[in-house]
């Protein structure tokens, strides 16, 4: 059996990708002893998959079309689970015996690497729903079985909300009930919506954060930001946490943004 670990994350375009780089930088700078794994999408572009390939270890291109018969079978027959497939391919990673999956819209603020201590399926509570888990970061454990059961449970009951979180809540339906082991603490995942949710638990204990999770339309890389004032340019929406926003910018000016300019070669992501 396959000995090393790894986090995995994933990105079908160069703007996550840029999520991807400072998720990858906030792993490494807590000093994760995991491997760190980046799935691309085909469009990702050249200059973008150097810089990753300078954070991760394993830069690998998933194209959901082109990823072998089964695949491509059940694709055919839901063509609207795209990059719900996309992120499924994260089981056949059987080269690890345990990875942890992230969003690449997720800040890491404190070594996680306790996770790998968990089962599969684990995950944190959605702010949503909290009898579903929110597929934003979850433990598991690759293998092909586990792979062709859920491409089959997906061509059979599709998605409740057409995303990756319907087919696996669907798949490990018994998450909500089953094993409190499998329910990780909130600061594992933690979303800015609680912040107006829940401002007093916030308030208490948003400090114990590990991860943030920059749930939503806005990502950190939606805003601009002055690089000689440090501070984000315009209307800063009260849903975000300016904090948190602030501590992703300034990661991604001073370790991402100069690997940028190297290979794009100009000032364009220079905002
Ligand atoms: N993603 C991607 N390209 C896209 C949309 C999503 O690569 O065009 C990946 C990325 O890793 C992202 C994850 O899928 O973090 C889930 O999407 P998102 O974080 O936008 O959803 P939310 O957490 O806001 O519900
Ligand atoms: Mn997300």
């Amino acid at each position: 059996m396959a000995a090393e670990q790894a986090f995995v994350t994933l990105t079908t375009n160069d703007s996550y990708a840029r999520g991807a780089m400072v998720l990858g930088k906030s792993l490494r700078n807590h000093k994760t002893s995991k491997k760190l794994v980046v799935l691309i999408g085909p469009h990702v572009s050249n200059q973008t998959r150097a810089v990753l390939h300078k954070i991760f270890d394993e830069v690998r291109v998933v194209d959901v079309l082109n990823s072998g018969d089964t695949a491509t079978l059940t694709m055919m027959k839901r063509p609207d689970l795209g990059v719900t497939f996309t992120t499924l391919h994260c089981w056949t990673l059987t080269h690890y015996s345990k990875s942890v999956f992230m969003d690449a819209d997720k800040l890491v603020v404190s070594n996680i690497d306790e996770l790998f201590d968990r089962e599969e399926l684990s995950a944190t509570p959605d702010p949503g729903w909290p009898d579903c888990f929110n597929s934003g970061l979850f433990v598991f454990c690759p293998s092909n079985e586990t792979y062709s059961k859920l491409l089959k449970y997906c061509k059979e009951h599709g998605s409740f909300d057409g995303g990756d979180q319907g087919v696996l809540n669907g798949f490990f339906s018994d998450w909500t009930t089953a094993d409190i082991n499998k329910h990780l603490p909130f600061i594992y995942n933690m979303s800015s919506i609680a912040i107006y949710t829940y401002l007093p638990a916030f308030k208490q204990f948003g400090a114990n954060a590990k991860v943030v999770h920059f749930l939503g339309e806005m990502k950190p890389w939606s805003y601009t930001y002055n690089l000689t004032q440090g501070r984000l340019r315009g209307d800063v929406q009260a849903s975000s946490q300016p904090g948190f926003l602030l501590q992703w910018w300034a990661l991604y000016s001073a370790e991402v943004l100069p690997a940028l300019i190297r290979e794009y070669g100009d000032q364009r992501f220079d905002s």
